[in-house]
């Protein structure tokens, strides 16, 4: 009988573990993938590493951060961030610099963008704005002009549904604190302390990639006896007297059973809902048939020419269905090989869109086309491969969080399961985050205190922790 089974070797099961790895309770770790890492995996192809798509890793909660560096030591890389944002052909700096707007776009373009943001103030001023959507958030501190040519398309190509749909606090989280008038602060006086994080502009990474870190948790896990199983999916969860029988299969199809007294999943939370066999009500069904997610799509290629020097590229352009495109050697030089570009091209789509549908060779073959016609250069392609992240972003629709609330509510009834990370707690959150949750489940159960993993907040900070910045 094992004190808890962790569901998912992401970045909140494998912090979780850690966390227990000094103590004597008996754990065991279930991964459906070969590799470990979840979403901030490096997937690995002989001496090839792509991350699924960029990761920049930032907190405000100090100990988290520094369990970042001291796990990877020598391995951490410091970034200079580079990002733009390409957009009718022209490319923009994200965030936004005035100067560069008014050379990128003309004059015209941006005495109208300045209008609308001053009109969009004075609505805001006299208290005539509401805010029900990403739309009306985004329109309230840009400016509806900067909306439609910087925030509509891209969102949309990542959310897959109007923006008007798209819940407020997404935005909020997302860019919290910057607004056109932040943007023009923070690229006039650089080294502003109160930067919020969105422009925070250097950051330290892996030195072979995210996923790297997560190679090094693995490493100092095991080494500590703990049991991490790969390639072993949760296909069921029984409530048996004290505890629970955990059901999983191989990637042969062989089935086994454990018996835990606890569980923490990091696993999807409408995935754990179906494969919990107990009395599920009505309402929680209901709730978890209203919520949905977005997958993703990676096509990783390692080209003989550098095409730019970001880390990464959003791709507002509508004529290609990119989002975003990464160079890791601009994060890492240790990420070439043979002094060539690992890239990663990236798509969202649902389930039943044709390209989550169609085969790997058409998915390159279809990014390369649309590689080449934003980059007009010769090129040849050394490597490629294609991941895909099913159920990779929480769709943050309208009213998703009345659903969470019923949810949330029924799981709080269950004694000895704890909701963990990004997908488990259906949250659009970050590593940093994800660590943190496992970090406080892990304290729970070691009799620590009563930490609640849904306290923590987007920074990766528990309620009452006071931030700094
Ligand atoms: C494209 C992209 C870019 C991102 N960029 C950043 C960034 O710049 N900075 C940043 O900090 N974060 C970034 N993130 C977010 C970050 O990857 C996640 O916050 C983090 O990985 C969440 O960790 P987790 O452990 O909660 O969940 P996950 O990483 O989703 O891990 C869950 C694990 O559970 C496993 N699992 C699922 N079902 C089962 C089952 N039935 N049985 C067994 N195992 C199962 C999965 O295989 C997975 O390994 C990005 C994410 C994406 C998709």
């Amino acid at each position: 009988m094992y004190d808890v089974i962790i569901i998912g070797a992401g970045p909140a099961g494998l912090t979780a573990a850690y966390e227990l790895s000094d103590s004597d309770k008996k754990v065991l770790v279930l991964e459906k993938k070969p590799q470990v890492g979840g979403l901030a995996e490096t997937k690995v192809f002989g001496d090839y590493r792509y991350d699924i798509g960029p990761h920049r890793f930032f907190t405000k909660n100090q100990e988290v951060y520094d369990l970042f560096l001291n796990v990877l030591d020598k391995d951490a890389v410091e970034v200079n961030r580079k990002t733009r944002i390409l957009f009718k052909n022209s490319y923009f700096d994200y965030p936004l610099t005035p100067v560069n707007a008014l050379f990128g776009l003309g004059i015209f373009e941006s005495i109208s963008i300045g209008l609308s943001y001053i009109f969009a103030r004075i609505k805001s001023y006299i208290g005539i704005t509401k805010i029900n959507n990403f739309e009306d958030w985004v329109v309230d501190r840009f400016g509806r002009k900067l909306f439609n040519n910087f925030f509509k398309n891209y969102t949309e190509k990542v959310w897959g549904i109007d923006c008007s749909d798209i819940g407020s606090d997404w935005a909020a989280q997302r860019i919290k604190g910057l607004s056109l008038s932040t943007a023009i602060k923070f690229a006039l006086f650089p080294n502003s302390k109160k930067r919020p994080k969105t422009l925070v502009d250097k950051f330290y990474y892996p030195k072979l990639g995210a996923g790297m870190l997560w190679e090094k948790f693995e490493e100092i896990i095991i080494n500590k006896n703990i049991d991490i199983a790969k390639e072993k999916i949760v296909t069921d969860i029984v409530k048996k007297n004290q505890g629970f029988i955990v059901s999983f299969k191989d990637s042969e199809g062989n089935e086994k059973s454990e018996e835990t007294k606890n569980i923490f999943f990091s696993n999807p939370l409408l995935e754990f809902i179906d494969i919990f066999d107990g009395d599920v009500p009505q309402k929680v069904i209901e709730s978890a048939k209203s919520l949905n997610y977005r997958n993703h799509i990676s096509v990783h290629v390692t080209v003989d020419k550098k095409l730019f020097d970001d880390n990464w590229i959003y791709i507002h352009s509508p004529n290609v269905n990119m989002a975003r495109i990464a160079d890791f050697t601009n994060f890492s030089e240790a990420m070439s090989v043979d002094g060539n570009y690992p890239l990663t091209l990236e798509y969202f789509c649902f389930e039943n869109d044709e390209i989550w549908n169609k085969r790997n060779d058409e998915i390159i073959e279809f990014g390369l086309k649309e590689l080449r016609s934003i980059f007009n250069v010769e090129f040849n392609v050394v490597h490629s491969a294609v991941s895909r992240s099913p159920k990779a972003y929480p769709v943050i629709k309208t009213g998703y969080q009345v659903h969470i609330d019923i949810i949330k509510e029924w799981l709080s009834s269950l004694p000895n399961i704890t909701a963990i990370g990004r997908s488990g707690m259906f949250k659009y959150n970050n590593q940093d985050h994800a660590m943190a949750t496992g970090l406080y489940a892990a304290r729970t159960l070691l009799g620590f205190g009563d930490f609640d993993p849904w306290e923590v907040n987007v920074d990766g900070e528990y309620h009452e922790e006071v931030s700094n910045n």
